[in-house]
């Protein structure tokens, strides 16, 4: 414990030492955590000198009405490491999954690590919060939303993890009968970023980590409280097959001649013109492919209410909370849809708003 202790009040630096990384090493990993960041090379020094002297942060991490992929996404991470991450550069306190103590004592980890550190942990949460029973969903006889509310309470921050924490993911989905709802919804006096996906993907969790620690602050947010730097784009404005849609060249089906020749899966579902998230750049399993690569649409899993959107092979099917955006962008393509920039007209939209019926292209050609 006193060892523990010690490790703690260590700056990253010292302990780097300690452990015997080289000043070379160290400026690798800050190039690479410069890179992961988006941020250009000449920020390395400022990196390695912030993080020279940062201290290693407490984590507690809480798992509600969740699949616990959103931890698999993570402890498949590479660069850095989750060991890294883990062992290094943060002090992951409680996680039920990753810890080794139970029960009692794991309860007991969970207040120590609030106690002394307070005003300066981080909380990630991955999973929605129910409120339609506190029964539905609890961890050593306390609920989600207590135990929620009694942990954020003296953090620095809180990270949402997943789409259910940032949106409500699928437990929300309709009728919803847990009442799930978003870290978002309930926390409202800490700065809280939304690190969506289903899961996220590896490198942007570690990203706003490493962000934090180098920082000490979260990085800039978009509307929907996702870090601008991997979520500032979509999906589309990413897609290597985006010179087929620019042409109005689409696979019909998954094995026709389109889809052999690499053109556009949006006809087959693809969801990349309205979803905002870093597949296309930091790709998935260590860099080697992402899923419009391996021939599969985006199912636009780190946007709200994707599970309603409509089937996932159903081009353009839109959730209802925020078809005139979405809609709008497609609008805006009109070069790749011929006639459609002309075509979507009110009452199509409002009719299928109405029924949350799904949009698709041949709705987009109709005349208005
Ligand atoms: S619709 Fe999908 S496959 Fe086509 S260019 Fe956009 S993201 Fe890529
Ligand atoms: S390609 Fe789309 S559905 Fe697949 S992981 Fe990325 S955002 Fe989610």
């Amino acid at each position: 414990m006193a060892d523990d202790r010690k490790k703690l009040s260590m700056t990253l630096g010292e302990s780097l030492r300690q452990q015997g990384v080289s000043r070379r090493g160290f400026l690798k990993y800050c190039a690479a955590t410069a890179s992961m960041m988006a941020l250009p090379p000449t920020m390395v020094p400022a990196i390695a000198q912030a993080l020279e002297k940062a201290k290693r942060p407490s984590v507690i991490w809480l798992s509600f009405q969740e699949c616990t992929g959103c931890t698999e996404s993570l402890t498949r991470s590479h660069s850095p490491s989750v060991e890294n991450l883990i062992f290094d550069h943060i002090s992951l306190d409680y996680h039920h999954t990753l810890q080794v103590a139970s029960g009692d004592a794991a309860e007991a980890a969970r207040e120590a690590a609030m106690h002394e550190n307070e005003g300066k942990y981080i909380v990630v949460v991955d999973g929605s919060i129910p409120l339609a029973n506190p029964g539905y969903s609890s961890i050593a006889g306390i609920s989600n939303l207590q135990m929620l509310e009694e942990t954020v309470a003296g953090a620095a921050a809180v990270v949402a993890v997943g789409s259910c924490a940032a949106f409500g993911g699928l437990p929300h989905a309709n009728p919803n009968p847990t009442g799930a709802v978003s870290v978002g919804e309930i926390v409202k006096d800490k700065p809280v970023v939304n690190v969506s996906g289903c899961p996220p993907i590896p490198t942007v969790i570690t990203g706003v980590l490493a962000h934090f620690l180098t920082f000490g602050s979260l990085p800039e947010l978009d509307a929907l409280g996702r870090p601008m730097v991997f979520f500032g784009q979509s999906i589309h404005d990413r897609c290597y097959r985006r010179p087929f849609y620019d042409k109005g060249l689409f696979a019909e089906t998954f094995d026709d001649e389109g889809a052999r020749k690499g053109w556009c899966l949006f006809r087959l579902g693809c969801k990349g013109p309205m979803t905002y998230n870093a597949c296309a750049t930091a790709k998935w399993n260590q860099g080697t492919s992402w899923p419009v690569e391996s021939g599969h649409g985006c199912l636009g899993c780190s946007e709200p209410d994707f599970w309603d959107a409509g089937g996932f092979y159903n081009a353009l099917s839109i959730p209802d909370s925020d078809l005139t955006r979405k809609t709008g962008y497609v609008v805006g393509a009109g070069v790749a849809l011929g006639a459609a920039a002309g075509a979507l007209n009110r009452s199509t939209r409002a009719k299928a708003a109405a029924k949350h019926e799904t949009v698709t292209i041949d709705d987009l050609d109709k005349k208005s």
